[in-house]
């Protein structure tokens, strides 16, 4: 479904921030690819750009690839943003640059939606999802495109079901360029945990597309040119645990009809564990990983963050059910909670070195507008605004002692030979257990094999002979040489790469502490 255009024309620049550089972007590693410059292609943004009236031209940039020009902004009679809180100062440089061209700049999103007072200079605020405030809002830009007086603010009150979505507009990205795919199901968690702004922004129950629409954007993807992996974005993929069952017998098909060229990814509750018959609708689909906040191993935590779901199963339990489906376990964890004491540190090395997950986001803890969190810290006098520092929380133990586990933390987890000594045991015990694929035409393309060999060709000269962990990766490439594991190789080394050189930054105080950090470092790419 799109917009109504009310009979005229209006020429849209949808532009999408840089993220500063952090941990989940993987940019350490897209010189290892063939021309990767980006994580993953904005939902939001190509959602709104599929929504705008048909006969409405739309251009899409993303600055992660390309700043947007001079020529953009003289071609467009309106620019969009959107964005999370880490882009704030990124939206306002687009915003500060469309208005140099005088033309009126609305910004939506997750970040604007929270907290709307962070963006004063924007003519047009759409807060909430895509729905009523939209349609008011292109109905505004028709009647009159040239910028308001005044800030004017649309908010969405009946928001459109998901089952009317078009489908993204993938067509504007050039998607070779990232480094995951992505794609949604479901919008919104049941449940409550106490940092996360999800269930406040989209709500405890869960809204859900068709399966038929998640096939068709697949479909869609593919003919874009997506390879490799797609990431499920869902704020929790088992929100609502019957759709995810009906959903997963549409992947199986498609991925036969395809030729399981796309692998795919996803975020859910580690309470999946005790879901052996969506583990095992996963596995036949080709998904290969899946990210689970478990936040920390301390029960008591747990408990106290409103996590208690974590615990359904014992959490060591959890993660070898999904490996024992083929499937990886990403985690997130969080430090510097209240409940954290001098050791915390040390067990959390002693839980990552016991599960043997390779790839931990470990951040410092951030309060989030509009979380309990947040409310509570208010309450307790204990939120402060300080650029200089690494979390927006007065945490209970000392602030530098917080720094300094996460520092620890973050460079003993990933020493080179403690990172691929992990995949080591993803390779021997995880791994095998994916469904073996049917070699199929569409995955043994020339396109395909030339990225394949473009790929080694530059781990082994960019780690292998100019790298300085040299004497670690060669112990783990021939070993994956020898047992003709290439592609385990690539894979692995792909992520590894990265994790290994921002956690040398950080234990080193260049990077952030936090995904959410409101300290906003140098962007990767300079947008002017
Ligand atoms: S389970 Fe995940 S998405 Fe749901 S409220 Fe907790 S942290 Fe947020």
């Amino acid at each position: 479904m799109r917009a109504e255009s009310a009979g005229v024309v209006r020429r849209i620049l949808c532009v999408f921030p840089r993220y500063t550089s952090s941990f989940g972007t993987f940019e350490y590693s897209y010189p290892l690819t063939d021309g990767v410059q980006a994580f993953m292609p904005p939902q939001g943004l190509l959602l709104i750009a599929a929504y705008m009236p048909e006969n409405w031209p739309v251009r899409f940039i993303d600055e992660n690839i390309r700043p947007a020009t001079a020529e953009d902004f003289e071609w467009a009679e309106a620019v969009f943003v959107s964005g999370m809180h880490i882009q704030r100062q990124q939206m306002n440089d687009i915003c500060r640059r469309a208005h140099a061209f005088e033309l009126s700049v609305a910004i939506g999103g997750p970040s604007v939606s929270a907290c709307p007072d962070y963006y004063p200079s924007f003519d047009y605020l759409h807060v909430g999802e895509l729905g009523d405030a939209t349609d008011e809002l292109i109905a505004q830009l028709a009647r009159d495109p040239s910028r308001p007086s005044r800030q004017v603010v649309f908010k969405t009150a009946n928001r459109l079901d998901m089952t009317c979505f078009p489908l993204p507009a993938y067509e504007l990205a050039e998607l070779k360029r990232y480094f995951l795919g992505s794609i949604q199901y479901s919008s919104g968690c049941p449940y409550q945990c106490e940092f996360c702004d999800i269930p406040g922004l989209y709500g405890r129950n869960p809204r859900l597309k068709t399966p038929q629409q998640i096939t068709a954007e697949l479909d869609k993807l593919l003919e874009c040119g997506i390879r490799g992996s797609v990431y499920f974005v869902d704020d929790n993929f088992i929100g609502n645990r019957k759709a995810a069952l009906d959903l997963l017998p549409h992947l199986v098909e498609w991925q036969k009809k395809t030729g399981f060229v796309l692998r795919f990814s996803c975020e859910a509750t580690l309470n999946i564990a005790k879901r052996p018959e969506i583990l095992a609708g996963m596995r036949e689909a080709f998904f290969s990983t899946i990210f689970c906040g478990i936040e920390t191993p301390d029960p008591v935590a747990l408990k106290a963050m409103h996590k208690d779901h974590n615990m359904m199963v014992p959490i060591m339990e959890g993660i070898q059910t999904i490996n024992s489906y083929g499937m990886e376990v990403v985690s997130g964890i969080i430090l510097g909670l209240d409940t954290d004491k001098p050791e915390t540190g040390a067990h959390l090395l002693e839980f990552i070195e016991a599960s043997q997950i390779p790839l931990l986001t470990i951040n410092l803890l951030q309060a989030l507008p509009k979380t309990p969190l947040w409310d509570r810290l208010v309450r307790e006098n204990r939120l402060i605004e300080d650029e200089g520092l690494e979390s927006n929380v007065v945490f209970r133990q000392p602030y530098d002692d917080v720094v300094d586990t996460w520092r620890r933390c973050m460079g003993v987890a990933y020493e080179p030979a403690k990172l691929l000594q992990r995949y080591e045991y993803q390779i021997r015990e995880t791994y095998p257990r994916q469904i073996e694929r049917p070699s199929s035409r569409q995955q043994l393309t020339w396109p395909n094999i030339k990225l394949g060999l473009v790929m080694l060709r530059n781990i082994f000269w960019k780690i292998g002979v100019l790298g300085d962990y040299k004497f670690e990766f060669w112990k783990f490439a021939l070993r994956r040489l020898v047992r003709g594991e290439i592609e385990y190789l690539i894979s692995s080394m792909m992520v590894a790469h990265h994790l290994i050189m921002f956690a040398r930054g950080a234990s080193r105080g260049r990077q952030n502490a936090s995904n959410y950090s409101m300290r906003l470092r140098e962007a990767s790419v300079p947008a002017e």
